[in-house]
């Protein structure tokens, strides 16, 4: 299947093979066609799957014909977060280069007048995130009865963001005869009631669920205490020590720990930089922007800010706070291993309730993360032969190198040692830890003998 087979206009068809692509992903072969026979879509697909293009490319197509009138767009995206409003608007610069389109955007952050300026000369695709968007309205500087097309995107991250009353009041606002393009990653009851009262017989489209695109994606465990200095050190022994380390975002779960985990990174000497919802625009855009640049390594973030961002290459994920939903695990960790490359996801286990949070995602990717048994920088275990360590999976084979200072072990299980220690026999003398345990190398092995009480 190729570009030129899905219905697209040749304009569309010759901006795509500028931009590199060859062949269409399974969304955008399967929606396209359905887009442009002017049917309603329920897409069932999270980001790093093209639907981003799924939409752009057809409604470029469609709207060659006809012309926008002041005040009045005629077709609307709606983005849960400004980040992602930007990243779709980038698309139209990308796929429509060939076209003289006027593509607005009204995110917050960003000044009315000069948004307010845009929409009096007539906006061909007008990209909001809701808030903003009925900000406009109320006032009274924008018309929404001229919207043929409504694109929701990522609505289960609106749902998550209490947006759901917002997007109820704008699906009422647009005309009723609009075509709708609907997409979520996932379909809780909430947004399933949703299209079923704002679609009009759509054609689903489903592509892997997000727990499959995991599988390049080295997982792991790392155990700590809940004081969040405990956590902090291990978090940088893990940096530290990690191999293969290009970049890596590291999440947090609530917008003042990113502050302060940002802070301390930056003490510590490390080349970071923060993103969460706090920040103002030019501010999140300019971290986001380095980041991306390789300026910086490390770019700590919450979930909000960080959801959906197209960051093609990402090595390393550390969630360092596990998430509260399983979902946004899932989210977290699909910045990494994407397109084919491998990434490694480390999330740090602080206590009864992270353990909890831990057996939730285990259930809803359908296969345990393994727990490395020791971090770097700590002496080995007692009892504990190297030779017997069981290994992290990588796809299903053995993980041979890319983690050998990582020492997994199926996460809740009990570690050797401590089944060693309840039988109360003597364990026999431990090895001495090896030449990687840097700070311990230099110490007499007598130090490390077990020590009868
Ligand atoms: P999205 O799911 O829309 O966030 O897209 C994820 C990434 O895939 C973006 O970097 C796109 O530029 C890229 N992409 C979209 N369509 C294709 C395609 N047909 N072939 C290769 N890459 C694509």
């Amino acid at each position: 299947m190729s570009f030129s087979n899905l219905g697209l206009s040749e304009k569309v068809v010759s901006a795509v093979a500028t931009a590199g692509y060859k062949t269409p992903t399974p969304i955008q072969e399967q929606a396209i066609p359905h887009v442009l026979a002017r049917r309603d879509v329920l897409g069932i697909a999270q980001t790093g799957t093209g639907k981003t293009a799924a939409f752009t490319l057809p409604m470029l197509t469609m709207l060659e014909g006809g012309r926008a009138r002041a005040r009045m767009p005629r077709t609307l995206i709606l983005e849960p977060t400004r980040e992602l409003a930007a990243q779709v608007q980038e698309s139209f610069v990308k796929y429509g280069a060939n076209h003289k389109l006027n593509v607005a955007l009204l995110i917050g952050g960003v000044s009315f007048d000069d948004q307010d300026v845009k929409l009096t000369r007539g906006v061909d695709v007008l990209i909001a995130t809701p808030g903003r968007l009925l900000d406009h309205f109320e006032r009274g500087r924008l018309l929404l009865n001229g919207v043929e097309l409504l694109v929701i995107d990522e609505a289960d991250r609106m749902l998550d963001m209490g947006f759901i009353p917002d997007i109820e009041r704008i699906c009422k606002l647009v005309p009723f005869t609009r075509q709708t393009l609907f997409f979520t990653a996932t379909m809780p009851p909430e947004i399933r009631r949703i299209t079923e009262q704002f679609l009009h017989n759509p054609v689903r489209v489903e592509v892997s669920r997000p727990a499959t695109t995991v599988a390049a994606t080295t997982q792991l465990i790392a155990k700590s205490g809940r004081d969040p200095h405990e956590k902090r050190d291990t978090l940088r022994r893990l940096i530290r020590s990690a191999d293969g380390m290009k970049n890596a975002i590291i999440f947090c779960n609530r917008k003042r720990d990113v502050a302060t985990l940002f802070r301390s990174l930056l003490r510590h000497g490390f080349s970071v930089q923060a993103l969460h919802g706090d920040m103002d625009q030019p501010a999140r855009m300019a971290a986001l922007e380095s980041f991306r640049k390789g300026e910086v390594t490390l770019l700590v973030a919450s979930d909000v800010a960080a959801r959906g961002l197209d960051i093609l290459d990402v090595s390393h994920i550390y969630n360092f706070d596990v998430p509260f939903h399983p979902d946004d695990y899932v989210h977290r960790i699909g910045r990494t291993g994407r397109a084919g490359r491998s990434g490694t996801a480390i999330t740090i286990v602080a206590g009864a309730n992270d353990a909890k949070a831990v057996t939730a995602i285990e259930k809803l990717i359908g296969q345990p993360i393994p727990l490395m048994e020791k971090l770097p920088g700590q002496p080995l275990p007692p009892q504990h032969g190297v030779s017997e360590r069981p290994h992290a999976q990588r796809n299903g084979q053995p993980h041979s190198k890319a983690n050998d200072h990582h020492h997994p072990r199926r996460h809740g299980a009990p570690a050797r040692s401590e089944e060693v220690r309840s039988r109360r026999t003597p364990p026999a003398p431990p090895p001495r830890p090896r030449s990687e345990d840097a700070d311990v190398s230099h110490l007499p092995a007598f130090l490390f003998r077990p020590v009868k009480v």
